[in-house]
Formats: C-alpha cells, sequence, structure tokens
C-alpha cells in the first residue's frame, strides 16, 4: 500500500502549532485532538520541526514545570524525517522500527499534505492481511 492512500483515507488535515506558541498550548492542542505528536509551522505549511508527548515528559522530568511557559521551539525536533505520497506504507514502518518514532509527516511538493502515526501502518498492515486472508479463502473454497 502506497502512503498516499493512507493520507486519502485519513484525509489531509494536518494539526499544526507555530514555533512561537507555548508547551501549555501545544497540551492544549493534544488533548483537544486526542493525538500523539503535532507539526511545528509557522504558516501550516512548512515544517520546522516535530514535538511529541514524549518530548514534553523529557523536558519537564529534565526542568520542571518552568517548560510549561516555554516556546515549543525549546522542546521541539529539528531535523524530521518526512516521506512522500508514492512511498511504500512497509518502508516507512521500517523506518518508524529502526528509528523509534511514532509519526512522520508526508510532504509533496515543499508542502505538508498529511501525517502517518504507527496506529495508521497497523491499520493498513491488518487490512492486507484480512484481504490477503479472504482471497486464500475464497481460493480454497473454489
Ligand atoms: P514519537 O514516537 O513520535 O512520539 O516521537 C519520539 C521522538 O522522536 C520525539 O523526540 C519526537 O520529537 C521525535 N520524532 C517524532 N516523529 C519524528 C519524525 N518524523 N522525524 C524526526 N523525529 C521525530
Amino acid at each position: 500500500m502506497l502512503i498516499g492512500t493512507i493520507v486519502q483515507g485519513k484525509g489531509a488535515h494536518v494539526v499544526t502549532v507555530p514555533p512561537d506558541a507555548t508547551v501549555t498550548d501545544l497540551l492544549s492542542l493534544l488533548a483537544e485532538h486526542n493525538i500523539g505528536a503535532v507539526v511545528v509551522s509557522a504558516d501550516g505549511h512548512a515544517i520546522a520541526g516535530i514535538v511529541s508527548e514524549r518530548d514534553i515528559v523529557r523536558h519537564l522530568h529534565m526542568r520542571g514545570g518552568a517548560v510549561l511557559s516555554e516556546p515549543v521551539s525549546s522542546i521541539m525536533t529539528v531535523e524530521v524525517r518526512t516521506c512522500g505520497p508514492d512511498e511504500n506504507v512497509e518502508d516507512l514502518r521500517k523506518t518508524m522500527t529502526v528509528h523509534r518514532f511514532r509519526h512522520v509527516p508526508v510532504v509533496q511538493d515543499g508542502r505538508l499534505i498529511g501525517i502517518v502515526s504507527i496506529g495508521d501502518v497497523v491499520k493498513s498492515a491488518i487490512e492486507e492481511l484480512e484481504t490477503e486472508r479472504a482471497h486464500l479463502v475464497g481460493y480454497l473454497h473454489g
């Protein structure tokens, strides 16, 4: 399955946060949208970084509650690994496993067009297995 198929299925809306928003604002976004990571972007298209719940936990542990009033840019990961809509989900699964992150923004022509989570990748794997099983059962029962 292609990444683009997943993006089509879940919709192209990506929650973003400007780099100067506070970590408290970020917490609101994560809770409101029930998500685990947000792309950091000043204009909603160009990626400046990514922040996940793990970044918040790590910085809270290291520096305490003061981090809540700091800008998101102080805790974000700047080197973001992205993928394109024509890439294979299987390759993305390997990337996520090797690098141990659960979110990868999807970019086309330099613009953010979606985000794929490890949950989306697992869901697509289950769907593929179910389709394969249905074909095999159909084949065996003529
Ligand atoms: P996650 O597993 O997505 O919650 O993220 C774990 C760590 O990897 C956090 O420090 C994130 O900021 C970082 N991270 C998440 N997604 C990406 C990505 N696509 N590229 C680079 N770093 C990422």
